[in-house]
């Protein structure tokens, strides 16, 4: 069995996420933008991040998982769904629900760089900085968490929980 108990409010994140929506909009004045969701679980923090951009964006999504055990990261990436568009030329934001060793982000700015973008950055709603295992520039950073399993906002476990609108900690009983 296990218990979820709340770590952050819908109110919490709705707060960053503007901040963050505000900070885009603002950096990327006169730019075109391409915000890439990074599936499953960065879907809801991108349609909250795009209702707080105010300039034009396009909006595309990409879907991997990382080979192996599936709470731990193995750095080796496979693409389960490409993006659509040609992005020569574009200004790439990757859209992620969490950053825990930032392999798949590596991996993933390493690909998009590779296909002459004019730049690609990263937006994270949430972080585990003491987690890290390689040097990853978080450009847009949401909220710091500690080293802890959590779910809902897009995150699951088991699939299960995507939908809650706060982020919890798995707390097994
Ligand atoms: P990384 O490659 O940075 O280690 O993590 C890749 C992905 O693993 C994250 O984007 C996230 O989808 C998933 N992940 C990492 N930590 C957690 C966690 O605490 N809970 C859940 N549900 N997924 C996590
Ligand atoms: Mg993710
Ligand atoms: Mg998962």
């Amino acid at each position: 069995m296990s218990k979820l108990k709340v770590l952050i409010t819908r109110e919490e994140l709705a707060a960053k996420v503007k901040e963050l929506g505000q900070r885009i909009s603002k950096d990327y004045e006169g730019k075109e933008l391409l915000l890439v969701g990074v599936l499953k679980g960065g879907f809801m923090f991108l349609a909250d991040l795009v209702r707080e951009i105010t300039i034009d964006v396009n909006i595309d999504f990409i879907s991997c998982s990382s080979y192996g055990n599936s709470t731990v990261s193995s750095g080796i990436v496979r693409i389960l769904k490409d993006i659509d568009y040609d992005i020569t030329g574009k200004h790439v934001l990757l859209v992620e629900d969490l950053i825990d060793t930032g392999l798949t982000l590596t991996y993933l700015k390493d690909l998009f760089m590779a296909k002459h973008c004019a730049s690609v950055k990263i937006c994270t709603i949430l972080d585990k900085p003491s987690r890290r295992k390689v040097d990853l520039q978080v450009d847009y950073q949401g909220i710091i968490i500690p080293d802890k399993f959590v779910v809902g906002y897009g995150l699951d476990y088991a699939e299960k929980y995507r939908n809650l609108p706060e982020v919890y900690v798995v707390e097994e009983i």
